[in-house]
Order: C-alpha cells, then structure tokens, then sequence
C-alpha cells in the first residue's frame, strides 16, 4: 500500500469511528492525535507518522473537507504554529508525552511571554528573572503584548537564569502554567478598539524544572526555532485557498461594485490578486521545504511579503467602500476569543493590518535578518555581544 492509500485509510477509519458531526471537537482532535494524523511528520506517539510533512495537505484538506474540526479548535495558533514545532525539537519524550496532545486537542491554549518593555525587537535583552529554588524556578518580572494570555492555560517564556554572561548565552525557555498564583494578566487596548493582547506581570510564580525546554543557558537556540515557527505561521498560514484570505473579502467587494472600476482602479486589484496568489504559492513551497527541517530564516522573507500586502490590500478595500469604509462598526473594548486578522469589516481589517509589520517581528528587523542570514551581506554593528548581560546599559 502506498503512502497515500495508507493514510486515505486512517483517514477514513478516523471519520467512520468520530463522525465530526456529532462528536465533541475535543475529543475528535484527540482522536485525530492518537491516530498520527495530527502532524505526520511528527514521531509516531507524538501525534504523528514521521512521514515527510509533504503529506499533511493531503490529511488537512480531507479532514476539513468533512467539517473536521481544525488543529486547536481554531485557537490555538501560538500553541500549534509555535510551541508544538519547538517541543518537537528540543522537548524530551516525557515532555512530548505531556504537553503535544492537549495542545492539539485544545485542551491547552497557548500564550507567548517574549516580548518585555525593554526588549521587543532586541529579544536576547529579555530583564524577567528566573532564579532556581530545588526542583523549581521561581520567575520574576513583566511581559507585554500577550495575544490571548487572558484565555492562555500555558505559556512559552523565555527568562533570564545568568546575568553574569552575555545576554544571548544567559537565556533559558520553559513552558508555564499560567493558571497559578503570581500572574497578573491586564488588557492593552489595540487601534482596532480590541483587547487581543495583554501586559503579564509575574510575581514568584514556580515553574518546574521538568518544564525547561532544552538547556539551561539554551534558550536563544530554541527561541529562535520559536520565532522562525512563528513567521511562517503568520505569513505562511496553512491551508489557505486561492481568493481567501484579505483577497476574498476584496475580490468580493470588487465583483459587487461594477461601478467603481476604472482603469486605474482595475490595474491595481490584478497587480494585488496576483501578487496574493504568488505569495499564497510560495509559502506553500516554503512549508514543503520545511519537511526537511525546521523553517530558516527564509520565514522572514515570506512575513515582509506578507505584511506589506495585507496593509495594501486592506487600505485597497476601503476605496472599495468609499461611504462606510472609515465607519468603524464598534469601538467599545472587547476581549476576542481569538486572533482574527480578516474577520469583521473592512475598517477593521484596515486597522488590524497596521499590527502585521510588528507582530512576530517588525519588518525592518526581518529586512536585517533576510539581508545577514539570506544574502550574506555585513552584518550590523553589535557592541553588545561579549559583555555581560547585567553590565548593559538598560
Ligand atoms: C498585534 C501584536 C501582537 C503581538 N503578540 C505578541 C505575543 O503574543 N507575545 C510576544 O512576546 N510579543 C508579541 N508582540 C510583540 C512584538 O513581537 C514586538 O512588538 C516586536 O518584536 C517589536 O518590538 P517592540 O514593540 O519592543 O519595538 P522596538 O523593538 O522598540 O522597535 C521600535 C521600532 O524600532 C525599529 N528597530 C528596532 N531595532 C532596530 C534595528 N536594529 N534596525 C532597524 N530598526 C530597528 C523597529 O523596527 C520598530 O519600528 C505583538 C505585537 C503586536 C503588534
């Protein structure tokens, strides 16, 4: 039996066994996971076959095409775009065991404690404390734009654990249950009227040490397979179709008014079609390549693309709605139950868009990465590197 007849076969014994129709989501994902079809290029107990990631589009679009429902229940993007590839990686098999499934299910959403007041763009300056105390750590500081910490279970956090070396080598990752005492989570309103994201202030708050991920003093190693996880999941999103996304809602809105077109007008919905359709295929390449690997800095690429056309796109579609375009439906503050980047009306996609070039990295830092790490150019002038972290002025 080939590969593909063989999973076409799980396939159908999963469907046959857990009608999505009539079965918790939740447990039909649990299902799914205990099945290997939860990522097939993952180990076998892990949710996966360890077949080349080749495959997954296959078992994606069959499932959904059933009204399966998505990895995570649909919200869980930094769990299963970001902190499932990097347990894959660097997590030990108790912790594959532990943490894979109920992120899969759901169970357990996920949150990203990186970004702090004084270290956004400059990940490695990270000032929270993390201070071993037995079989524990008791972490000390405050994080800040937390999508979705309000609903987060767990959290990736990367922490300092030495400040004597230099800060990228004094770093080190874990995985915090954020339901315990010492988390204090406080909405940050956004342009759009939204609370999506969150500063989080940590008071003695004890992770385990079981719950590391990777070594101690590690951290900026399996940060980085964060963060290049975390640009294909933005710019990359799976499973989209052609004419989805921010272009739908346009080629819609074009198609409905004969009207507005002009020459001009026509010219630029073709240029961003097209270049919407480029960029839906490339990232399809780009997450095939990754079936021989982690993503490279070549994510980056992919999440300037991708961030440049949503903000063109979006600004686009409101010359679409020229009466009711700027007519924001509701700015009273709200704390969605997801990340949407498309949802809504055109003002708000307009305005979420603005968040695309920072979230995940702004695009002037990925323009330094792509130029250094893609094209070998010089690299920019950093006294930074061999001083002690605790020596840096902050
Ligand atoms: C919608 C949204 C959701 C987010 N969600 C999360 C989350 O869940 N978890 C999380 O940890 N973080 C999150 N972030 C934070 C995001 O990762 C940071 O905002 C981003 O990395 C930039 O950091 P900063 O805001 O500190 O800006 P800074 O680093 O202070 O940068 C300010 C400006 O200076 C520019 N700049 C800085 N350094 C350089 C340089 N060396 N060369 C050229 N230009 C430079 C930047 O491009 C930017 O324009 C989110 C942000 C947004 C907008």
């Amino acid at each position: 039996m080939s590969i593909q007849q063989n999973l076409q076969t799980r396939v159908r014994a999963l469907l046959d066994q857990h009608d999505p129709a009539t079965t918790d989501p939740q447990e039909f994902l649990g299902a799914r996971f205990d099945a290997g079809l939860a990522w097939v290029h993952f180990p076998a107990g892990f949710g996966g076959l360890g077949l080349p990631h080749t495959y997954q589009a296959q078992v994606d679009a069959h499932l959904a095409a059933a009204g399966a429902p998505p990895a995570g229940g649909g919200r869980n993007i930094i769990g299963t775009g970001m902190a499932a590839p990097t347990i894959a990686v660097f997590g030990t098999e108790d912790q594959k065991r532990k943490f894979l499934r109920p992120l899969f299910t759901g169970e357990h959403l996920y949150c990203q404690l990186f970004s702090e007041p004084g270290a956004g763009s400059d990940l490695a300056a990270v000032a929270t404390r993390a201070v071993r105390d037995g079989d524990d750590w008791i972490v000390n500081g405050q994080k800040v734009w937390t999508s979705m910490a309000q609903h987060a279970q767990m959290a990736i956090l990367v922490a300092r654990t030495d400040p004597n070396v230099p800060k990228h080598v004094g770093l080190t990752y874990f995985l915090c249950d954020m339901r315990q005492p010492g988390i204090d989570i406080r909405p940050l309103r956004q342009i759009t009227g939204e609370a999506e994201f969150n500063e989080v202030f940590l008071t003695d708050v004890r992770v385990p040490d079981a719950n590391r991920l990777g070594p101690e003093g590690g951290g900026w190693r399996v940060a980085t397979t964060t963060l290049n996880n975390e640009r294909v999941a933005i710019g990359a999103r799976t499973g989209t179709p052609r004419e989805g996304g921010h272009i739908g809602r346009v080629t819609e809105a074009w198609r409905e008014q004969p009207a507005l077109r002009n020459p001009a007008m026509h010219d630029e919905m073709m240029r961003l079609w097209v270049e919407a359709e480029v960029l839906r295929l490339t990232g399809e390449r780009l997450r095939q390549q990754a079936a021989t690997g982690q993503p490279g800095p070549e994510g980056a690429g992919m999440k300037v693309a991708f961030a440049r056309l949503a903000q063109q796109i979006s600004g686009f579609e409101l010359e679409l709605h020229p009466e009711s375009g700027l007519q924001y439906d509701d700015w009273t503050l709200r704390r969605p139950e997801t990340v949407d980047l498309i949802g809504r009306g055109p003002g708000y996609r307009y305005l979420r868009a603005r968040g695309n070039s920072i979230e995940g990295g702004t695009s002037e830092i990925l323009r330094n990465t792509i130029s250094e790490r893609v094209l070998g150019l010089p690299g920019e002038h950093r006294v930074d590197k061999t001083a002690a972290w605790k020596d840096l002025p902050r």
